[in-house]
């Protein structure tokens, strides 16, 4: 594709997006207030983002606050990410129905609606693409995933603010948005003015865009956009030394550290579930009293359940220690191996959602700094 030129849309303009996007087939997906957070659901209207709403989060801790403005996406992240889509916690893989002696196979999962995302945050862009590596790389193909993921148009938005929880910056993730996406839009708001800077990233984001008739971005108002992303940047405090990370972790298996955690883990598995990259799913089996329907579900499971680790003779990581040690040097350092990128974009989900306040970051920390953190501790990959 040609190097697109940044423009501006109004907010009129831009509330023509989700029609454009639906006029050509798209169900459009974005922010939604519910139950005091913000999640992912249908949107018909920009009415129906969280308007004039931002998020407070730190270790342990999420609350909604009444912004004094009317900004769209004045919010960080939330609960859910885009793995509720392409990933989805059920799916129903098979349904059979008992027939005399024989059954018969009845559906598969339906194929999913065309997909718009609105509203994707740079560490939710950079979890898409680590979820793609691992879900529809070369060697292994999730035909679910591959499905729902084919011909998803994505509305990314840059950061102009950050959340005590994020560390993006660490991970390289964000707070700008790269990669992969069809349109990207940035948020200026003042005194009588409401407009977005746009970039297409792709031939559909440029059609798209043409629909909404945007004017061109002055040189001032633009690195007004790139200022307010660098604003957001410069407002996370919260770091993590990704330098040789792999092996701090692998050499570090028997640390005092993981007896701390696990002194504190509840083995919830929260930390799991919001996590936008994590993958691991189980399998299930039901069927009706009488015999004659079944159906296999597959779930999301955790590595801090008990019975993901259970093969014959019962789980191999019965203790807390054993499951976050897992979860974080899988994370962080394993994963490295498999996929050849980190498993964490650094959107701090983990630190908001658990119910005793563990930060990722800080168990990182407490190894590396910790006397402790020795090569002699090395009994090799966990
Ligand atoms: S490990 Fe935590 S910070 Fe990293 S991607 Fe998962 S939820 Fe986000
Ligand atoms: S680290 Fe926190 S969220 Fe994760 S399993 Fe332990 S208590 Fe639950």
């Amino acid at each position: 594709m040609a190097t697109q030129v940044p423009s501006i849309l109004t907010l009129h303009q831009l509330e023509k997006l989700i029609p454009a996007l639906q006029s050509r087939g798209y169900q459009v997906i974005g922010p939604n207030l519910r139950d005091g957070t913000i999640i992912y659901d249908v949107v018909e209207g920009l009415s129906d983002l969280p308007v004039g709403w931002t998020d407070e989060q730190e270790a342990g801790h999420y609350r909604l606050q009444r912004r004094n403005d009317e900004v769209l996406f004045g919010y960080v992240v939330g609960p859910q990410s885009w793995k509720k889509y392409l990933h989805p916690a059920e799916v129903r893989l098979m349904t059979a129905e008992r027939s005399g002696q024989s059954f018969r196979i009845l559906n598969n999962e339906p194929i999913p609606s065309r997909r718009a995302f609105l509203g994707v945050r740079a560490c939710e862009l950079a979890a898409i693409a680590v979820q793609d590596r691992v879900l529809k790389g070369d060697h292994y193909l999730d035909p679910i995933y591959a499905a729902r993921r084919e011909g998803i148009f994505i509305v990314a938005v840059n950061c102009t603010q950050a959340a005590s929880t994020c560390f993006c910056t660490s991970m390289s993730t964000g707070p700008r948005v790269r990669g992969a996406y069809d349109l990207a839009l940035t948020e200026l708001v003042g005194p009588g003015r409401h407009e977005f800077v746009v970039e297409a990233g792709s031939d559909a984001g440029t059609e798209v865009l043409a629909e909404l008739a945007p004017s061109a971005v002055s040189e001032a108002v633009y690195k007004e956009a790139e200022a307010a992303v660098e604003r957001a940047a410069s407002q996370i405090r919260r770091r993590m030394d990704t330098t040789g990370i792999r092996e701090l972790l692998y050499t570090n298996f028997d640390h005092p550290r993981w007896d701390n955690v696990a002194e504190r883990c509840l083995t919830c598995g929260n930390c799991t579930m919001v996590c936008p990259t994590c993958f691991c799913t189980t399998v299930e089996d039901v069927s009706d009293v009488t015999g004659t329907h079944a159906e296999r579900w597959r779930k999301w499971d955790s590595c801090f359940t008990q019975d993901f680790s259970h093969i014959h003779g019962g789980s191999v990581r019965s203790s807390a220690k054993s499951r976050y040690r897992q979860w974080m040097t899988h994370k962080l350092a394993s994963w490295i191996d498999q996929f050849g990128s980190s498993g964490c974009v650094g959107c701090g989900r983990c630190i908001t959602w658990c119910p005793v306040g563990i930060d990722i970051t800080e168990e990182v920390r407490a190894i590396r700094e910790s006397p402790a953190a020795s090569e002699e501790n090395s009994h090799g990959k966990p």
